[in-house]
């Protein structure tokens, strides 16, 4: 009988094949204690060393094979290993004066920094848990002798299914042939997470172990449910989705490299979003016409320090080299508020929307904002970039921000570093700058249409908060007014607009987006092909046709029936 369990969706997709169960391994510490101190460790010396090799090969390997994200993971927990402070030190001690076997020593020197790292109220500092028991257990298995199982040659078709995936489970995993994966922790964040979504495998995680080696398991990444020996009638309805949506994956696959016009051959372009440097390559090969949005956090989230300038102009120059000439937007910080970084302490906030956020921060934390001005103007050189300030709210703030670039450019030019000129965009993402887009469009170079920012200010509800999400909407009538006026300010004042919230990527907004004279969207990569294929089949003229009738539209519901219409009328015309 099928056994079906909801999870969790962590990367989207439907997968199915044979399950491989990767066993969680026990490793218990035997009781004894050592006769011999000074023995223990030497042996526990050698047992380290030949760990601290090994991480340090697989750190290079998943360089070679995986990218950036994971040989950072995995970096990170190498500088932890080698801590001599708290790691090595207190192990060797645990075992001289303690008299405790090395396995022992292991796990109590490491559980007591899992443990302090799970307690910690900072969530940077909670995340690296999992790596100090990544640590733990690759020691542990050492000093046991124990060798993980071989998941290196894995049929095609393989579902995994495991209590948890760590970075370095999954390095030593032949991922090439796993079409789905099931975990029962993780969450959209984790490693297993991250990479599923990275190599587009379907991962469904809270699902408590589910299956044996070798069952049929169906994984839908797209509704989070697992189903374990699936009926005949269940297999054939999955196997037809599977076939529905690859076919719509080919359609689309025309998209990827075509480029973005209207019925009427009007150009624009279709761009991608991208949150870490590593993903510029993975928009590329989606069909990005460049970096419509790089959100620069990535850079001091989960860092205990800030940035420096040269680790901040390395990953930029990444991303313009990756994209070879097409157009990159870097956004400047946009942290404080609810997002911390833990390497700058802020000062708590009632309401940390209206806060000091974004543009504000870095204003007020000049050295902050120097360094990474300093840093993008250094990487211009490399490729088009082109510079963006998030939650401008005024031409005061705009001027100022301006003028520490103009520093920035100064100082580098003293030094002999030569810098181009950048264009320099803002965000519209605060309702007052879409008032003022008139006279905001007189001073910046282009603008992009933040609207996940630009709902909740018009419409005063808090993004993710279900108890007012029936009012956070892009088809509310207020939104769609003060984007037109944003697109209608920079057409008179002949600079670009652009959008690069998540509305972009809504195939029934796009031709409004595009009447109103939008010419270049940006999302999340797994949008671009569909948001080109629906450009394809419209005329500008009927694009500007829609646009004047959805402004003229009093509720949402208007709006809504609108599209509908419209939608509905072009279908019919085809
Ligand atoms: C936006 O507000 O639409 C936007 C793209 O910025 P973020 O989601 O990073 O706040
Ligand atoms: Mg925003």
């Amino acid at each position: 009988m099928a056994l079906v369990y909801q999870g969790t969706t962590i990367s989207p997709g439907l997968g199915m094949g044979r399950a491989r169960v990767v066993e969680s391994l026990r490793l218990e510490p035997p009781a004894e204690r050592p006769r011999d101190p000074e023995e223990e460790l030497r042996r526990f010396r050698r047992c380290y060393a030949a760990s601290e090799e090994e991480l340090r090969q697989t750190v290079q390997e998943a360089q070679k094979k995986l990218g950036g994200h994971e040989a950072e993971i995995l970096d990170a927990q190498l500088t932890l290993l080698q801590d001599e402070y708290s790691v090595l030190e207190p192990i060797q001690e645990a075992i001289r004066d303690g008299g405790l076997n090395m396995a022992q020593a292991i796990d109590q020197v490491l559980g007591g920094i899992v443990e302090l790292f799970q307690q910690a109220e900072d969530e940077y500092m909670r995340l690296r848990a999992g790596d100090a028991k990544d640590v733990r257990k690759r020691l542990l298995m050492r000093a046991l002798g124990i060798t993980p199982r071989d998941y290196s040659a894995l049929p095609e078709g393989t579902v995994l299914v495991a209590e948890e995936l760590t970075p370095s489970d999954t390095i030593r995993m032949d991922l090439a042939h796993v079409s789905g994966i099931v975990t029962s922790r993780g969450g959209y964040y984790s490693h297993v997470g991250i990479i599923s979504r990275n190599l587009g495998i379907p991962s469904v995680c809270g699902v408590p172990r589910a299956a044996e080696d070798g069952d049929t398991v169906l994984v839908d990444g797209e509704s989070g449910v697992v189903t374990v020996h699936p009926d005949e009638a269940g297999l054939a309805r999955f196997s037809q989705r599977r076939r529905e949506a690859e076919a719509e994956r080919r359609r689309l696959d025309i998209f990827r490299s075509a480029p973005s016009r209207a019925l009427d051959g009007t150009a624009g372009l279709i761009c991608g979003n991208i949150g870490t440097a590593a993903e510029a390559q993975a928009a590329l090969d989606a069909g990005a016409e460049g970096i419509g949005l790089l959100r620069s956090e990535f850079l001091y989230m989960d860092q205990p320090a800030l940035p420096d300038e040269e680790t901040q102009f390395q990953a930029y120059r990444q991303v313009l080299e990756t994209m070879a000439g097409r157009p990159v937007i870097i956004r400047t910080l946009d942290v404080g508020g609810d997002k911390a970084i833990p390497a700058l302490p802020m000062e708590r906030e009632e309401n940390p929307f209206l806060g000091c956020r974004a543009i504000r921060l870095c204003l007020e934390r000049r050295e902050l904002f120097r360094v990474q001005l300093r840093a993008l103007l250094r990487a211009g050189a490399y490729g088009d970039l082109r510079i963006m300030f998030p939650m401008i709210s005024s031409l005061e703030e705009l001027r100022s921000a301006k003028a520490m670039l103009e520093e920035a450019a100064e100082e580098l030019i003293r030094e002999g570093v030569p810098v181009r000129k950048v264009p320099v965009g803002i965000m519209v993402e605060v309702p007052g700058a879409a008032v003022m887009a008139d006279c905001l469009a007189r001073e910046a170079d282009f603008f992009s249409i933040g609207t996940n920012d630009l709902i909740q200010y018009t419409m005063a509800a808090e993004r993710g908060n279900p108890s007012v999400e029936h009012l956070y909407s892009p088809y509310a009538p207020a939104v769609l007014r003060l984007i037109a006026m944003a697109a209608r300010a920079a057409e008179s004042a002949g600079i670009l607009c652009g959008m690069c919230g998540e509305a972009a990527a809504d195939p029934e907004l796009l031709p409004v987006f595009w009447g109103m004279g939008l010419r270049e969207l940006s999302m999340s990569p797994g949008g671009i092909a569909r948001s080109r294929a629906a450009l394809s089949g419209w005329s500008t003229e009927d694009c500007r046709a829609l646009a004047e009738r959805v402004l003229l539209c009093a509720s949402r519901e208007e709006v809504q029936a609108a599209l509908q219409e419209a939608h509905r009328r072009r279908k019919t015309r085809l």
